[in-house]
């Protein structure tokens, strides 16, 4: 019973708004075309703390260019990016821009599929696997509403950003520490705690 190895081709659909048509693009090296696109942002853009909102505008600039083996697939791409504030929480968003270079080799290795490369389908090439890639590692770890931002009072959550510089948990007028404050402040001469540590330093002595 023959195996058929289902590649990536369930045949690309050349509407497909990542999918770029080769075809008027002469199969000698050198000649190059470029295509600026706005597309869709495809789903799942995301990692922990931010991502690229499903459907907003993805910017392309993209150059295909005629290699001895394939076309050389040279792209730059923007995209907005929604997230939350590592420090503060609050909602942040910004926009990433990439760049990346890929092959799409004419033919699939002739025996076993080449994991580590991408082809043609035809004269099609999906570029979403490689737009994916790109986007994912450049989406930030830890997004940040501005560089400096103060985050938020790790005694009562308050956003700092809001309540101002001054804000603070001052424990010297905090009721429960001022009977502790006092009698540090007393242990002076006078204050009757540790009279030993007076003679054992004999500084003090006349
Ligand atoms: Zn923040
Ligand atoms: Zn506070």
């Amino acid at each position: 019973m023959p195996h058929f190895r289902r590649t990536s081709t369930a045949r690309l659909d050349p509407r497909g708004p990542l999918v770029f048509d080769t075809r008027n693009l002469p199969r000698r090296p050198g000649s190059a075309r470029t295509e600026t696109r706005t597309v869709p942002a495809p789903a799942g853009l995301r990692t922990g703390m931010a991502g690229v909102p499903e459907g907003s505008d993805l910017r392309l600039d993209v150059t295909l260019e005629s290699v001895s083996d394939g076309v050389l697939v040279t792209a730059k791409a923007a995209a907005p990016v929604t997230g939350e504030c590592a420090r503060c929480l609050e909602p942040v968003t910004q926009t990433i821009e990439v760049s990346f270079r890929e092959l799409f080799s004419y033919e699939q290795g002739a025996g076993d599929e080449d994991e580590d490369g991408y082809a043609l389908d035809g004269d099609l090439l999906d570029l979403e696997p490689v737009l994916r890639d790109a986007l994912v590692l450049a989406l930030p770890l830890a997004p940040l509403c501005r560089q400096d931002c103060p985050g938020l009072c790790a005694e009562c959550g308050a956003l700092l950003a809001q309540v101002g510089p001054d804000h603070g948990h001052d424990r010297a007028n905090d009721p429960r520490w001022a009977g502790l404050r006092q009698q540090m402040t007393q242990a002076g001469p006078d204050g009757s705690p540790a009279p030993e540590t007076r003679e054992e330093s004999g500084r003090g002595r006349p």
